[in-house]
């Protein structure tokens, strides 16, 4: 996708985005450039993937996305209904969409009344921090996406932290270091 809608993003929210590849050394120079613009006051969008990552990207790719799909309003577990967060399959392919050929567009999912993960997913409290973490929640028995996914940070906190007090985790700002005796 390239990152040219990024930067109106940027300027809209002053944030600094910088774009990583997934290895170790690519995510510690994406965090450590996004902190040096932090501290110096800057809100640009960097890219620190160059090797993969072009501002356009693939311009062949993006015309065929736009061709098969339209951009719509989506629920997102934990969160609720995005305006214009997802795609669904376009006019022409509509016959492939298998909400409108089986009709099944109206499946509500029931969530957990004990999950906080639409709290967790929005920065506003760490995975400690919900009642039901360890204990009603765990990954054999997720009750949220965050504790589903083995990447979510509901399990990401489980798997290599939750030894460490609910406190240390709750204000563990930087991370899971002190999880290592884990
Ligand atoms: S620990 Fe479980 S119940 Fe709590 S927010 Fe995370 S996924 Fe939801």
């Amino acid at each position: 996708m390239g990152y040219w809608e990024y930067p109106p993003l940027a300027d809209k929210y002053s944030i600094p985005l910088v774009v990583t590849g997934f290895e170790p050394l690519d995510l510690l120079d994406g965090i450590r450039r996004a902190v040096i613009q932090l501290e110096s006051g800057r809100h640009v969008v960097e890219n620190a993937y160059s090797r993969v990552v072009t501002f356009e990207g693939n311009r062949a790719a993006q015309k065929l996305l736009a061709e098969v799909f339209e951009v719509t309003d989506r629920a997102w577990r934990g969160i609720g209904v995005i305006p214009k967060s997802g795609w669904r399959l376009s006019e022409a392919y509509r016959e492939f969409d298998a909400e409108e050929r089986f009709h099944i567009a109206g499946i509500h999912t029931q969530e957990s009344a004990l999950c906080r993960a639409g709290d967790v997913l929005r920065g506003a409290i760490k995975p400690a921090e919900c009642a039901a973490f360890g204990k009603e929640c765990t990954p054999r028995h997720p009750l949220g996406a965050t504790m589903v996914s083995s990447e979510g940070a509901c399990a990401a906190y489980y798997n290599y932290g939750r030894f460490i007090s609910a406190d240390e985790l709750a204000t563990a700002g930087s991370g899971l270091s002190g999880a290592a005796h884990v």
